[in-house]
């Protein structure tokens, strides 16, 4: 791995070294990114110390544990997975409302100890809805409460896994975008300080990313295909930018790549809930665009001539139906009942 491409992005205050015998933990997504960066810590370190997590998001493309199970499985990698699981409540007392993942309610803004619970918050359309607002660039709450703070609870409840030195790897790259240009391939993790945090793939092109899958004959996820891209716009053209593997609702897409991915049958369960909540909260997907006007074979109901019911009906009583008991939650619950620092957060 080269990092000479962009020294000017390099930090320079503090020079930070890989420990030599670290425990190694991947954040695997799924995504091409993730598998290339799962491949490239295989060839610097090996399988022995190496593990993968996947946080499960109920909004990315349906089977992505899955699939990384399987990457998992033929690299010889454990995985761990650990989904979101949050507590929405209304105090008794002074009825303020206030998001925890403490099972035990406890409202800040009194003291009192006894709440109603209105909602379990376990994925990014439930956060949505209990806050009534949808992420942006400025307040991106649906990475911070699904993604980060979801692996931060595991690493901490799992230490005994991670050994003295442990190091969890990002599949970031440069190219992807300006806030990722900046980023280090080493530094210690933010709010996580005992752990650093390695990113092998910094300099590698989009290109390179889905190379390295099939040097291991590694399919790529389906979602690239689903949204349009063939086997020669995955190996041999060099482009950055997307289609991206992120939610399927996300709201960094743009409005063509939206609609794209609203055509793919198994995310339309979720593209369903999506447009029952933006209706419910009255806030859009974008400012001033509606999720619901960004896909209008949606609301013609293209992909469902043969229901009686309307599209969102269908598909969102599909969505309600997968229960998050399917992924095991119990372990990451645990962890966060024993996670005192995140414990008691507010919206
Ligand atoms: S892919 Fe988009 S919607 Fe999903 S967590 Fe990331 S920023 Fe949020
Ligand atoms: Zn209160």
């Amino acid at each position: 791995m080269s990092l000479s491409l962009f020294p000017e992005y390099e930090r320079q205050e503090r020079q930070l070294t890989l420990p030599e015998d670290p425990t190694i933990v991947v954040s695997i997504s799924g995504g091409k990114d993730s598998v290339a960066a799962l491949l490239a810590t295989l060839e610097t370190y090996g399988s022995q110390h190496v593990l993968a997590h996947h946080q499960v998001i109920l909004e990315d493309w349906p089977g992505t544990p899955e699939y990384c199970q399987e990457v998992c499985d033929v690299l010889g990698v454990p995985l761990y997975l650990s989904q979101a699981h949050y507590y929405g409540r209304e105090c008794r007392h002074c009825t303020k409302r206030y998001l925890s993942s403490d099972p035990e309610p406890h409202c800040r803004a009194c003291g009192c100890r006894d709440a109603k619970l209105i909602m379990m918050v376990t994925s990014i359309l439930d956060l949505v809805e209990w806050r009534r607002m949808w992420p942006s660039p400025a307040v991106r709450f649906c990475t911070s409460y699904c993604k980060r703070d979801v692996f931060n609870a595991w690493a901490r409840h799992n230490r005994h896994l991670l050994g003295t030195t442990p190091v969890v790897v990002l599949g970031e790259r440069w190219r992807e975008s300006p806030g990722r240009s900046r980023l280090p391939a080493l530094r210690s993790r933010p709010s996580l300080e005992w752990m650093l945090e390695w990113r092998p793939i910094l300099d590698y092109r989009r290109i390179d990313a889905f190379r390295a899958s099939r040097a291991y004959n590694i399919e790529p996820h389906y979602c690239y295909k689903a949204q349009g891209m063939t086997d020669e716009d995955l190996y041999e053209v060099d482009r950055e930018g997307g289609p991206r593997m992120s939610c399927v609702m996300c709201f960094y897409k743009p409005a063509h790549e939206l609609h794209a991915s609203a055509r793919v049958e198994v995310a339309q369960p979720i593209f369903a809930r999506a447009v029952t909540v933006e209706r419910t909260i009255g806030h859009t997907l974008k400012a001033g665009q509606s999720l619901e006007s960004m896909i209008p074979s949606w609301s013609r109901g293209e992909s469902h001539e043969q229901s009686d019911e309307s599209p969102a009906d269908v598909a969102c009583k599909a969505s309600i139906s997968r229960q998050p008991e399917s992924v095991p939650l119990l372990e990451h619950n645990q962890a966060r009942r024993q996670d005192k620092s995140t414990s008691g957060r507010e919206t």
